[in-house]
């Protein structure tokens, strides 16, 4: 089976918005207030649950089982949400993410990653090459450098100074996969006929501080040098401690040209439930779309989670799933409710 639910029309490539890079450099930042009392988000008396993880699709089970893990022996939200997602990165058997992700038209494998934590701290790395953990660089971003994006080249060369290994990533199996679309070259998607995809975690630790992270390889058979929206913060991630997180996954076209992400957890600041907030952004981009010739192979999908420790998701179409671990329930998957059939 070579096709992948997810492509890029030739017509949506030539208008891709340059990714809307949400300001959230040191001087911007709110720092983080340790007299807030715990448990309790600002304005509002609910009790808090926490810790609560959410992620996208079936892998995100296995991705939850680790963070869970890495916040039971002391981890941080940051650690956990990690650790959560390169299990994803690791699997050779997941095709939409690190090692084993389907390549673009060129069989190159290039992967996006960001990270952001409860003071609004980001890195990001975009059209990474050869590494296995691009989430791990782009902590690195995050902690060792001033910016919060690294691309390309520049972003290979400062992973090899940071000490990760260079790796080929493209698997036999992806290989096999690219070499059957060459026949014939074309995009031509399966909504959901995977159901794996980028994976997107978000998080609120034993302290009610969130945390966030996406890593993905991206649309399979992209145009050479194509980033979609989950290293773009405020796209494919976005999280404001002080109202909630979210994240994003699908065509990123469609996540970049709403700023996703950020509209989300904009939506949570005036009032809406984490599910209300995703279905608005969904039906926002359900009216850009409506009557353009790629409506017929978008699909979109978010989840939230708020300060209280409430989650929610939507999707526009049957097939996308999450997967949601907390003390009560245990790891479990849902599925998305969704716009149109
Ligand atoms: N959002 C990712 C991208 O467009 C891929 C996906 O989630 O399907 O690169």
């Amino acid at each position: 089976m070579i096709d992948r639910r997810k492509f890029i029309t030739k017509t949506a490539l030539g208008t891709v918005a340059v990714g809307t890079l949400y300001s959230c450099v040191d001087n911007g930042i709110k720092p983080h207030d340790p007299q807030k009392k715990s448990g309790v988000a600002a304005g509002d008396d609910k009790p808090v649950k926490k810790p609560v993880l959410i992620s996208t699709w079936n892998h995100g089970l296995p991705a939850n089982e680790e963070a869970w893990k890495t916040l039971k022996n002391g981890g941080s939200g940051l650690d956990a949400v990690e650790a959560g997602v390169m299990t994803a990165e690791a699997d050779p058997k997941v095709s939409s993410v690190g090692y084993g992700g389907w390549p673009d038209r060129e069989g190159k494998v290039t992967l996006d990653a960001c990270i952001m934590d409860h003071q609004s701290n980001c890195g990001s790395v975009a059209f990474l090459q050869d590494i296995k953990h691009p989430i791990s660089v782009a902590r690195k971003v995050m902690e060792k450098t001033p910016h919060i994006m690294l691309v390309g080249e520049g972003a290979k060369q400062f992973a090899l100074e940071e000490g990760f290994k260079e790796e080929n990533l493209l698997t036999e199996d992806a290989e096999k996969a690219y070499r059957e679309w060459l026949e014939k070259s074309e995009y031509k998607p399966v909504i959901n006929i995977e159901n794996h995809d980028t994976i997107s975690m978000l998080a609120i630790d034993e302290n009610g501080d969130l945390y966030g992270a996406c890593t993905t390889s991206g649309a399979a058979w992209k145009v050479h040098g194509r980033v979609g929206d989950s290293p773009i913060i405020g796209a494919g991630l976005f999280l404001d401690n002080e109202v909630g997180s979210a994240a994003a996954t699908g065509l990123g076209e469609a996540v970049m040209r709403t700023s996703g992400s950020a509209m989300v957890v904009e939506l949570m600041r005036q009032g809406k439930s984490p599910m209300e907030a995703c279905k608005e952004i969904v039906e926002r981009i359900y009216k850009i779309y409506k009557n353009r010739p790629d409506l017929e192979y978008l699909q979109i999908g978010f989840i939230a989670l708020n300060k209280q420790g409430e989650y929610g998701a939507y999707c526009l179409r049957p097939g996308f799933n999450y997967a949601v671990y907390d003390e009560k329930d245990g790891n479990r998957l849902i599925d998305g409710e969704y716009k149109i059939s």
